[in-house]
């Protein structure tokens, strides 16, 4: 058990409802100061078996409940998440970082409707019924099996109930295993769950080592779904062992996604949100990081930009003024700083930024590159921090072409004054999202993915529901019965 925030966090497994304790541990250190917030149970190949084998035991009964009973227990736990909100956002805020204020006005309550969402849409589903060749022929959603879920260290808690919400409404049973750069809030999420009565095994949480707990999960023949939210890199991996036993499985990965601005839309609506792109210190998979602007707006959309760019406030993620804190990791700073030392090194021009913030601190100041050309590095390759580049373009083919000339395609943001254009453009982009004159509104029935590098598959309402069910086709004969 540790303290932080104040509150009581459980640094032990999560298996067969109970807490297991592994004799290794890793540390867990706070991006804001470096202090050491816990340490953590270090999960191996048995840690992994015993988690496995709780999901597989609990597997028959939790998939013959039948959604509508499953949704009682998954309202439940969403009431729960509601009423612990302040303490999930106090641990989350201090171990990944990200603003108190996001986390406490929407983040966390995002778990919540994750969990509500799956199961109305559970329960809601209706098969499809229709007759032909003298049969009558229904769509049956069978439960997959045991679900592993695999999270990565931006937004922990949010991303894990985006992805456990519907495996465990479909009637998988769940084993997630959370990023090691941010394990705790997950850890109160078991707590929660074991509140909300959930049967032991149905959901558990193992923490550790990507390499080493997180590949023995990935690779147990037992598993029937994988769920993995994290790097192309890891994608890969992931991808090798599911193929290996067969086993269906989601990646959503990085993006490297384009804002476009054409001259027609609101210039300083479409900087600000430009600018708004620095937040979370762009550990956001979704950012626009490339700007992409219409020449002949080049000058008053920069003047905006800077102007909204310079409102940042560089601080403590529990301070209510900072609107950009520090990034998650020492390693993950010098990851950033390298990018953009390559960038200018290479002879692309650092605008404003390029350096840390304070000396000693993961702040990184929020940055701006011209690039030489559009093959540069920084244009090409997902940095994940406070780092945008800026090009321009003459007409609406080039903005496209410079939109679509990423191995990414995870979503596009797209500013125009045109309804039509808006629909062209966002027809044209290869993402999996685009928004036009908006940006991360989500409605939780739509489906969310990655094209290319960005991602395999399709997560969201009842895309979710039926990647974590085997279908069924079911044919009778019809007058054979009585
Ligand atoms: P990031 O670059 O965002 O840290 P990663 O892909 O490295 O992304 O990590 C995302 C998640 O994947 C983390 O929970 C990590 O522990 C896990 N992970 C890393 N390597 C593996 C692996 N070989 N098998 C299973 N999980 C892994």
């Amino acid at each position: 058990m540790a303290l932080v925030a104040g509150v009581d966090v459980s640094t032990d497994h999560y298996v067969n409802g109970r807490r297991l304790a592994s004799a290794v541990t890793f540390e867990d250190r706070s991006p804001l100061d470096g202090s050491l917030l816990a340490n953590v149970s270090r999960g191996d190949a048995a840690t992994a078996d015993a988690a496995i084998g709780a999901a597989a035991t609990a597997f028959p009964s939790w998939a013959a409940l039948g959604p509508a009973d499953r949704a009682v227990y998954l309202r439940r736990l969403a009431d729960l998440i509601d009423a612990n909100v302040e303490r999930i956002a106090a641990v989350e805020c201090v171990d990944m970082a990200m603003l108190h204020e996001s986390l406490r006005l929407r983040v966390i309550a995002r778990g919540a409707r994750n969990f509500r969402a799956y199961a109305d849409l559970a329960a809601a589903y209706v098969e499809r019924a229709w007759e032909s060749n003298g049969t009558r022929n229904r769509v049956v959603r069978m439960p997959a099996g045991p679900a592993v879920v695999i999270t990565p260290w931006n937004a922990p808690f949010m991303l894990s109930t985006w992805k456990c919400a519907p495996a465990l409404a479909a009637g998988c049973t769940v084993v997630l295993k959370p990023a090691e750069w941010s394990p705790l809030s997950c850890s109160l999420l078991a707590d929660l769950a074991e509140e909300a009565g959930l049967p032991p095994g149905v959901f558990n949480v193992v923490q550790g080592i990507g390499e080493e707990v997180g590949a023995a999960l990935v690779s147990d023949p037992r598993v029937r779904r994988v769920s993995f939210t994290g790097s192309p890199a890891t994608a890969r991996q992931i991808g090798v062992a599911a193929a290996r036993n067969l086993v269906p499985f989601t990646a959503e990965l990085g993006g490297k996604n384009p804002l476009i601005v054409f001259a027609d839309a609101d210039l300083d609506a479409a900087a600000r949100k430009a600018a708004g792109q620095y937040d979370d210190s762009g550990q956001v998979c979704l950012s626009g990081t490339r700007l992409l602007v219409e020449a002949s707006v080049r000058e008053r959309f920069l003047e905006r930009f800077h102007h909204h760019t310079d409102q940042h406030v560089l601080g403590d993620s529990r301070d209510p003024e900072t609107t950009i804190s520090p990034l998650i990791h020492p390693d993950h700073l010098a990851h950033v700083a390298g990018f953009v030392e390559r960038a200018r090194a290479a002879g692309d021009e650092v605008v404003r930024g390029g350096r840390v913030w304070r000396e000693g601190g993961l702040w990184y100041e929020p940055t701006l590159i011209f690039p030489r050309s559009n093959d540069a590095e920084i244009v090409q390759n997902e940095v994940f921090g406070p780092v945008l580049t800026f090009q321009t373009f003459r007409d609406e083919t080039e903005a496209i072409d410079l939109a679509n000339s990423t191995r990414y395609g995870l979503s596009g943001i797209v500013y125009t004054g045109s309804e039509e254009r808006a629909n062209r453009v966002g027809r044209a982009v290869r993402a999996g999202t685009v928004w036009a004159n908006c940006f991360l509104i989500r409605d939780l029935t739509a489906p969310f993915g990655g094209i290319g590098i960005s991602g395999l598959g399709r997560e969201g309402g009842d895309y979710a529901l039926d990647f974590c069910s085997d279908l069924k086709t079911l044919q009778i004969l019809d007058g054979s019965t009585t």
